[in-house]
């Protein structure tokens, strides 16, 4: 339901109405719900023994996302960054909902748009079952819905002093990507080809998040900056942490970067989507096989101490200052 009422789109045969566009971008047979998009709700079957891990992430033009993004990335990192938040929980993708607020029915960005999305979650076996679409500012908010066997979700609260601090993938590029886009340093063309997609199609690390169920103790993915984030386990769970900043692993373009500008990117850089997560020592084996299998590279980069707050030091052991700022909506403008 609108209002008031929009112009009708009889009179613009090519411009879709909020039923057709629905229908024609959005609408598929449902697989795994027993209802999908079309009546007032979608029907889900409770699962015996299975919890939902549930979670929404809105991108808003502008502040998520550069004005003119490109459709099809856009579509794909919407439902990446929630499908990033069921990673971390150690959840398996089931469905998802879209609530879509546009500034007008544009066929060519609705079509790019649903392909970036519906690929990416076809190629995690999620799919949509509804949603809401209405007139405004370009704004999308989408929630997933995962599935994990009960009492074995990845918790934030649940580091231990003795854990393993890990990380997977390279920490970083996106940040790097970023300060190009923003014009604070320069890329060339190659590296730049390189670190957008880092940046715009991001992979949610689904495969690692289900392997290190009943492996790792506590997790979290990097949206904000890996100390940022870090920090939030520390806090949920009551700990401290050693970080060796330079056993992060880097990319080469990252690590071609000067040091200042590498350590901000992969200390405090946001938009990774990498995990962060901790494992008592006895599950070193258990956490590199979870890598292997999943194809996504993990590394070691400090470990969880009983004395709250966050300790940062380099490879020769010198302590170094653990203040790097994350990202904050309402701190930073
Ligand atoms: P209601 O008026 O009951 O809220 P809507 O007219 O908003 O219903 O939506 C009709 C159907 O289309 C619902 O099943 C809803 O979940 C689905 N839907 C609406 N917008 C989207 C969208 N952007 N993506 C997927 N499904 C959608
Ligand atoms: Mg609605």
């Amino acid at each position: 339901m609108a209002h008031p009422a929009p112009a009708r789109d009889a009179a613009h045969p090519a411009i879709p109405g909020e039923f057709d566009l629905i229908a024609r971008y959005f609408r598929r047979p449902a697989r795994r719900a027993v209802l999908g998009v079309g009546d007032d709700c979608a029907l889900l079957q409770a699962l015996p023994g299975q919890q939902w891990a549930v979670s929404t992430d809105m991108l808003v033009e502008g502040r998520h996302f550069f004005v003119g993004t490109d459709p099809y990335r856009l579509g794909h990192k919407a439902l990446a960054v929630n499908l990033s938040d069921l990673a971390a929980m150690g959840a398996q993708p089931h469905s998802f909902l879209l609530a879509l607020a546009l500034p007008a029915a544009d066929t060519a960005w609705l079509d790019a748009f649903s392909r970036g999305l519906l690929a990416l979650a076809d190629a995690q076996g999620i799919e949509l079952v509804g949603g809401d679409t209405t007139r405004g500012p370009l704004n999308l908010c989408i929630t997933v819905l995962g599935l994990v066997p009960e009492g074995l979700a990845l918790r934030r609260d649940a580091a231990r002093a003795g854990d393993d601090l890990w990380v997977s993938g390279t920490p970083g590029d996106a940040r790097l990507a970023l300060g190009h886009l923003r014009g604070e340093w320069t890329l060339g063309p190659q590296a730049l080809q390189h670190l957008l997609p880092r940046l715009e199609q991001p992979q949610p690390r689904t495969g690692l998040g289900v392997g290190l169920r009943g492996v790792a103790h506590a997790a979290i993915d990097i949206s904000d900056g890996l100390l940022g984030d870090l920090s939030h386990v520390l806090g949920a769970s009551g700990v401290g942490a050693r970080v060796d900043a330079d056993a992060v692993p880097g990319s080469e373009l990252l690590a071609a970067q000067p040091t200042a500008r590498r350590r901000a990117c992969q200390l405090a850089g946001g938009d990774d989507y990498e995990l962060l997560f901790t494992a008592p020592a006895s599950q070193r084996a258990e956490v590199l096989r979870a890598s292997a299998q999943a194809g996504v590279a993990v590394a070691r980069i400090g470990c969880i101490e009983s004395e709250p707050g966050l300790r940062l030091h380099d490879a020769q052991g010198r302590d170094m200052p653990a203040d790097f700022p994350s990202f904050d909506h309402f701190l930073q403008p």
